[in-house]
């Protein structure tokens, strides 16, 4: 029988369980009992779930209340001592590291006030992890056994697991050095680490578990020779480890050819490759085994939500058979699961022509296990043409071509993506209209959506309020937004996007060709879930989706206002895209829907537009050559398509966040201004790569996603400190991104000061 394996299952419950508890634990509703019990619950379904399906292998430690990454460095000692002095739990200690803690003294407890670590894009998903931080004085040592404690738990249940953790030599090359330590290379930390991964091997190994899981996703990246060689390293060290559990080396999201060398002969059980992501390294992969290696062929898409096709599946498995034997064969989700939502059974609304095409995490389980039974031998006649009529539907579908966006897709030319003039003359005409101040102020879009928001918009999608009083309610609340901004000062001012549920979900929900869900969450960080929505079809446009709000928004206050749009690539990464064309094909479709509301937006009084597209980043291949300079390219021109409509005295803004972004990457969108994530990049060398950048950015002042206010001084120390490499007249200033997911008390705080700190030094230059 050939077995059928997951590489991990989503954590946060069918109905955001997890979000729930851990949001009522900061805010101090819920004791640590009451957290760790929902976290118990939601891993024994779990097991039970892919028990009962039929999965042979299931992974255990896939679970976290934060990020896997943090448990890792939480796991190993990984912890700064800016973490260490304040002497938290645990899991206080995790949670400070992943979102910052800001506490003031009480009776029992001492003050505590620590930023977060760095959160970053896990590979080219919208999932992110916290980035490990070592400097000179990190020790390396167990600290704690969550790995053992989540097997024990699923083997008490009669469930027996595999482990998963990330690899020793992912797990460095995925850190950074710390402030006090910049010119440390995490990779050179590998012998220290070494031993602790053993001693946690062995751990698992006493307690029962005969196999593990060790990720190291970073085999599809390009490599630094150094890196390239501490896989040798590392796992012959494991390999002659006392009381090592069977190894099998899990790589996704890509292509490992190029590291295929470094991993050849490791003295590991096997490996697992991604085949739905990169089908063509079979032949050399199977071929790179040795006599005994067993291969886990990731065929199952772990990253998006439409069936499979089981023919495809079953051949390309039947194929790996042929190369090795039934038994050196798995068959595998391509990744862990944690990037699709939990359960369609949960999805009521959707339209059932649309939902036949399907499959989430839990539907995905059997997906494994059918095509496993069929490659077995088994009889799954019966789900085999189930399937087959499904895929079929799709193909054959009205929803999924429309041949009016195709024409229009053909006439876009060369003309239609570029402004009318360069740069430095459009510069001119923008000062002499605005007049800004020398570090102009300004926020990235949202403010806080607060309960009374969410509250009017469940009412309005009930029909227990009308539109009218949606409408006013929503005015209301802009007004709000713009009046605050004009009392503390800012310079461009936003509307706040209080009718936006998402950024990304509010303008797909307006646009046709998409489909969405009702409980369709996928995490994004920590108890940030996203709900995306799903490319289904060609799209097109069919009426204006934010005129009206950034039109009355500017029409209430005489400072420029910003029009708040999401760019073509953020709306199609931060969306389960079509897998039937390329994104090269669904993008251009998007950039023609923005300029049209561009257009719309312009000329009544909208004069700064922003597109934010803070996902380009992350939709760049994982790997340099054509296929990223591919990318580069149409995902620029989608954006200008988008955004070069307008006038020369018109000023485009764009946004970028959540990654280590290269100012190469976003030249070629050519907006006057960007505003970018730059809070917890400290390297001189970074900042100065963005002195060269020739239009004007806003470098990100402040951490959004922590509580933690910045005090005044704080914002003029880090100003002064990229003063010293970035010059003054480029310099706007602005928190790291959007405000809806903090308090307004945080939100009045932090701006003010921030403000503040900016008019000290325009009397300064
Ligand atoms: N305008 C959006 C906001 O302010 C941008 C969010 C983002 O970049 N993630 O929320
Ligand atoms: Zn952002």
């Amino acid at each position: 029988m050939v077995q059928s394996s997951v590489l991990g299952f989503p954590r946060i419950g069918a109905f955001r369980e997890l979000k729930k508890t851990t949001e009522a634990y900061w805010s101090g509703k819920v004791g640590k009992d009451e957290l760790f019990k929902v976290g118990k619950e939601i891993r024994e379904n779990n097991w039970k779930l892919q028990k009962a399906a039929g999965v042979d292998v299931i992974a255990s430690n896939d679970f976290s209340y934060y990020d896997q990454v943090l448990d890792l460095s939480l796991l190993f000692n990984a912890i700064p001592e800016r973490y260490t002095k304040y002497e938290l739990d645990p899991i206080d200690t995790l949670f400070a590291m992943g979102r910052g803690l800001q506490r003031k003294a009480t009776d029992s407890e001492k003050a505590v006030d620590v930023t977060a670590l760095e959160m970053v894009k896990w590979f080219d998903s919208n999932y992110h992890y916290v980035r490990p931080t070592f400097s000179h004085s990190t020790e390396f040592k167990l600290n704690g056994q969550k790995p053992v404690d989540e097997y024990l738990e699923a083997k008490k249940l009669g469930i027996e697991t595999r482990p998963v953790v990330v690899g020793p030599v992912s797990y460095l090359f995925l850190g950074k050095a710390d402030k006090d330590s910049l010119d440390l290379e995490p990779i050179s930390l590998l012998e220290k680490i070494l031993p602790v991964y053993a001693e946690l091997l062995a751990k698992l190994s006493a307690a029962g578990a005969t196999s593990v899981q060790i990720d190291e996703p970073i085999l599809v990246l390009d490599l630094p020779e150094k890196v390239q060689a501490a896989f040798k390293t590392a796992y012959e060290y494991l390999a002659n480890a006392k009381n090592i559990p069977k190894l099998v080396v899990a790589s996704y999201f890509g292509d490992v050819r190029p590291n295929l060398a470094s991993i050849k002969g490791l003295p590991v059980h096997g490996f697992h490759f991604d085949f739905v992501r990169a089908p063509e390294q079979f032949d050399e992969v199977v071929a790179a085994l040795t006599a005994e290696q067993v291969l886990s062929v990731g065929i199952i898409d772990g990253r998006n939500i439409w069936k499979a096709d089981f023919s495809e599946a079953v051949a390309f498995v039947e194929k790996a058979i042929a190369a090795l034997g039934k038994d050196r064969v798995i068959v595998a989700t391509s990744s862990s699961l944690l990037h699709t939502p939990v359960d369609l059974t949960n999805e009521k609304k959707l339209d059932s022509e649309i939902k036949n095409w399907f499959s989430f995490a839990t539907q995905k389980l059997d997906e494994v296990v059918v095509v496993a039974k069929a490659v077995s031998g088994e009889d799954v006649k019966e789900a085999l043409s189930v399937n087959a009529a499904a895929i079929k539907s799709r193909k054959d579908s009205a929803i999924t071509n429309d041949a009016d966006v195709q024409k229009k897709v053909d006439s876009i030319n060369e003309k239609l993506s570029s402004r009318a003039a360069a740069f430095p003359e459009r510069l001119a005409a923008q000062k002499g209209k605005f007049n800004l101040p020398l570090f102009p102020t300004t926020t990235i879009g949202s403010f806080p959506q607060t309960k009374d928001i969410r509250i009017n918009r469940n009412k309005f999608t009930k029909g227990e309020i009308t539109a009218e009083q949606y409408d006013t309610f929503i005015k209301s609340e802009i007004e709000k937004v713009v009046r605050f901004q004009e009392e503390i000062g800012l310079d461009v001012l936003v509307h706040g996007e209080p009718e936006r549920n998402d950024m990304v979900q509010y303008f797909g929900e307006q646009l046709k060709g998409f489909a969405f869900t009702t409980n369709g969450w996928v995490q994004s960080y920590g108890s940030r879930y996203v709900r995306p929505p799903v490319v289904v079809g060609d799209v097109s446009r069919p009426h204006a989706m934010s005129v009206k709000e950034s039109v009355y928004a500017q029409s209430i206050s005489k400072k420029p206002m910003k029009g708040m749009l999401t760019g073509p690539i953020t709306v199609l990464r931060w969306s389960f895209p079509r897998n039937d064309v390329s994104q090269k094909v669904q993008a251009p479709q998007l950039g023609l829907d923005m300029r049209d509301e561009v257009n719309e937006l312009e000329p009544p009084s909208v004069e700064v537009i922003q597109v934010d597209e803070p996902a380009i980043r992350e939709g760049l291949p994982l790997r340099s050559g054509q296929e990223r300079s591919d990318y580069l390219k149409y995902a620029t021109e989608s954006f200008r398509i988008g955004t070069s409509g307008v006038k020369n005295t018109n000023q485009i803004h764009s946004h970028f966040c959540y990654s280590d972004l290269d100012p190469n990457h976003i030249k070629a969108l050519d907006a006057d201004v960007v505003s970018i994530e730059f809070s917890k990049k400290d390297d001189p060398n970074y900042i100065q790569e963005f002195s060269n950048y020739p239009n004007h950015i806003g470098l990100g002042l402040f951490d959004i996603h922590s509580p933690r206010i910045p005090s005044k001084e704080e914002f003029i120390a880090r100003i002064g400190e990229i003063l010293k490499v970035y010059p003054a007249d480029k310099f706007w200033v602005n928190p790291d991104c959007g405000l809806k997911t903090r308090g307004w008390e945080e939100v009045r705080a932090s701006l003010t000061n921030m403000v503040e700190a900016a008019k000290t030094y325009r009397e300064k230059y």
